[in-house]
């Protein structure tokens, strides 16, 4: 399997992570090979096989992974018990724990994959934010979370977008780049003539910014998975139909 991986969450032996890519599962087209979703039409036997590729991998369980039903929510849940959360993810797109042996993980085809760790008190924290989810600020009330319920030191909050669609391939209509810009988000957009473009992961650093987290605690795979549609599942670049790659971390048994 091919992923990738953070240098600032690689210096932390304290927690496992990666990037899923598309390549070396065991599913077939549209969803070749790597698929990590039930939910998108592929056979659920070749699923848990790419599952238990990535399980191997990073020393996990396959049934103690806690993923989620994403709906472009601003829902934040706090994972304290994890008995059948892999055959019924909880409905949310943002999970935060402090439980070891307890993998977190966030599903995407274009949206952006968000993983968060703070190493003092070691907590970690999934995200899914594509436009209405970083809109509505799923990023920001993941930190408030880890701080109000695990007491997180905010200033030590690491936070690395993983590959997701950028401003060189989402093309958005007029009256959403009006939303974007009225919201005060007018540096996340590109204007082409009459066409207009958005780039989600400038929303997230704007309010990560917003929140004063050191620069230096912030990483940005810098990745567009449409562009590298070969390497990653694209919504659009697929047409609709396709996989789904994954952000996973766990805090080590
Ligand atoms: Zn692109």
């Amino acid at each position: 399997m091919i992923f990738k991986t953070s240098t600032l969450l690689s210096h932390h032996k304290t927690v496992a992570h990666r990037f899923t890519s598309r390549i070396g599962g065991y599913s077939q087209e549209p969803y070749y090979s790597n698929n990590l979703a039930f939910h998108v039409g592929d056979k659920a036997e070749d699923v848990i096989k790419n599952h238990d590729i990535l399980a191997n991998q990073l020393g996990y369980e396959r049934q103690k992974l806690v993923h989620m039903r994403q709906v472009h929510s601003d829902l934040v849940l706090v994972v304290d018990a994890h008995s059948d959360n892999f055959k019924n993810p909880p409905e949310c797109d943002a999970l935060v724990t402090d439980l070891p042996n307890t993998p977190l993980m966030v599903m995407v085809a274009d949206c952006t994959p968000v993983l968060f760790f703070e190493p003092q008190s070691k907590i970690i924290a999934v995200a899914h934010a594509g436009r209405k989810g970083a809109l509505s600020e799923i990023v920001p009330k993941t930190i408030e979370t880890m701080v109000s319920r695990f007491h997180a030191k905010k200033e030590s909050i690491q936070v690395i977008l993983g590959p997701s669609i950028h401003s060189c391939c989402y093309e958005i209509d007029e009256d959403i780049a009006l939303e974007v810009s009225e919201s005060g988000y007018r540096d996340a957009l590109r204007i082409e003539g009459e066409r207009h473009f958005l780039n989600i992961n400038t929303i997230i650093r704007q309010q990560l910014k917003k929140l004063e987290l050191p620069q230096k605690n912030i990483e940005d795979l810098n990745i567009c998975n449409a562009c590298h549609n070969k390497t990653f599942f694209s919504y659009r670049a697929d047409a609709k139909t396709t996989g789904r790659c994954a952000g996973v971390i766990m805090i080590k048994p």
